[in-house]
């Protein structure tokens, strides 16, 4: 087993999904649900009801809190 530098077991990733409405560019940020992906066809935009779809995909190391 090999170290991945920058990893530390004490925090953990937090996974995000970005959807993005390609009609008016409104951005909503939304926890990661398993089966996400980048292009994939996501929820209604809340301005303008066109179909929205998954722009991006990312971690964010949570800080921990106390
Ligand atoms: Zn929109």
């Amino acid at each position: 087993m090999s170290s991945v530098p920058g990893a530390d077991k004490k925090s953990k990733l937090l996974v995000y999904s970005i959807e993005e409405c390609p009609v008016c560019g409104q951005k909503t940020k939304r926890a990661f649900v398993v089966g996400d992906y980048v292009t994939k066809e996501a929820a209604k935009c809340t301005k303008c009801s066109n179909q929205t779809r998954v722009s991006l995909v990312y971690a964010e190391s949570s800080k921990p809190s106390g």
